[in-house]
């Protein structure tokens, strides 16, 4: 998609980037920007202050990092916004709830390019908004897939481990795994163990 840039110009252009946890939603959104960044566009990351797990930088899980403004809300981000910025980034956008859609929008309506990562679905399997509201009028969806630490399959949900929590648990591979439909259970008391499982498809 990054091909179009050129063409759209200052029409402005929307792309999510979306999947489970672990599935490469942070490293595709920190390639992605670094390209930007190679072309000589200004950019700018903002992500929820509420995912506080790495400081102030956005983290992948295998330690890509990009410098980050941490946001309460998601109209924060038009107040932060410097005039001069050409591509925006938002990671974790699930946690930014339905206000980013107009956020978005009002920001691509300036002609800038938005790249909006996060889950698309919470640990119940159920859709997340706002990534569907914004996979809607996004130019460009790309879903990205995690591998089930079960069985191997590619994954595209989130297991999550811990009991008796809402539906934000802000947390990393001690409390939640990459899993294939198969695999995986809304109901954390019910997730397979995976030693048991991965020791039954090993040795072959
Ligand atoms: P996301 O932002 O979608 O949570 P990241 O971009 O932070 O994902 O991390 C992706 C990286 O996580 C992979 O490149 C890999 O190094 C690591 N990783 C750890 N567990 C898994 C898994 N089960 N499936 C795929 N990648 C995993
Ligand atoms: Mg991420
Ligand atoms: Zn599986």
């Amino acid at each position: 998609m990054e091909g179009h840039q050129a063409l759209v110009g200052d029409v402005g252009w929307i792309e999510v980037i979306c999947g489970s946890m672990f599935s490469g939603k942070t490293e595709e959104l920190i390639r992605r920007l670094t390209r930007a960044t190679i072309a000589r566009q200004r950019v700018q990351v903002f992500k929820p202050a509420v995912d506080a797990r790495f400081g102030k930088d956005v983290v992948s899980h295998s330690g890509q990092r990009t410098p980050s403004v941490e946001v309460a809300s998601a109209s924060e981000i038009l107040g932060r916004l410097d005039e001069s910025t050409k591509v925006v980034g938002v990671d974790e956008a699930q946690f930014l709830g339905l206000e980013l859609v107009d956020v978005v929008e009002e920001i691509v309506s300036g002609g800038r390019r938005v790249v909006v990562a996060g889950l698309d679905q919470d640990y119940m399997g159920r859709p997340f908004e706002p990534i569907p509201q914004l996979m809607a009028i996004a130019d460009s969806v790309t879903k990205t897939m995690a591998v089930c630490v079960v069985c191997g399959h590619p994954a595209n949900k989130t297991q999550r481990l811990v009991e008796g929590e809402g539906r934000v648990l802000v947390g990393a591979s001690e409390a939640y795994e990459a899993r294939c439909r198969r695999c995986w259970s809304p109901d954390p008391a019910k997730a397979i163990p995976v030693e048991f499982e991965a020791a039954g498809t090993t040795g072959v």
